[in-house]
C-alpha cells in the first residue's frame, strides 16, 4: 500500500468506514495537527496528492505523545500507516545496497562475469 493508499484508508478508519465523513472532514483539531492545528491527514483523505512518509511520521509521533520509542514498538500493526510509521517507505529498503553491489561490479570485482573481458578474449 502507498503512503497515500495507507493515509486513505487511515481516515476511513477513523470515521468508521465512512466516505462522507471523510470528504466533509474539516481536520480541525484542538492543540494538534499542523501548524495551523489541522491534521495532518487532512490534505490526502480523499486518496489525492502525493504525501510524504514524513507526513506520516510526524502523525504517528502526535498519536504516541511525541515519544519516538512508543511509535518504534507501536502495538496496532493493523493501523493502515504502520509500515510508514519510522518516516521510511520499506520499499524503498536496501536500494542503497543494490547500488553499492552496482558500483563494485563496474569496479571489476573478481569473479563477477563481464562481458568486455570475454569479447577482448582476455
Ligand atoms: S483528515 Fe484526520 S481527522 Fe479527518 S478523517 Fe482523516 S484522520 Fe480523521
Ligand atoms: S501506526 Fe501506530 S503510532 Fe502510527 S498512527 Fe497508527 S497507531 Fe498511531
Amino acid at each position: 500500500m502507498t503512503p497515500l493508499k495507507a493515509i486513505r484508508q487511515f481516515c476511513l478508519r477513523c470515521t468508521n468506514g465512512d466516505r462522507s465523513e471523510v470528504r466533509k472532514c474539516t481536520g480541525v483539531m484542538i492543540g494538534q495537527g499542523d501548524e495551523n492545528g489541522i491534521c495532518f491527514f487532512h490534505p490526502y483523505r480523499l486518496g489525492r496528492g502525493r504525501p510524504s512518509v514524513k507526513t506520516i511520521r510526524r502523525s504517528c509521533l502526535e498519536c504516541m505523545g511525541e515519544n519516538r520509542e512508543f511509535v518504534r514498538e507501536c502495538w496496532d500493526p493493523d493501523c493502515p500507516v504502520w509500515p510508514y510509521r519510522m518516516g521510511r517507505n520499506p520499499r524503498r529498503a536496501g536500494q542503497g545496497n543494490i547500488d553499492h553491489i552496482r558500483k563494485d561490479m563496474k569496479g571489476g570485482s573478481a569473479g563477477v562475469f563481464s562481458p568486455q573481458k570475454r569479447r577482448s578474449g582476455r
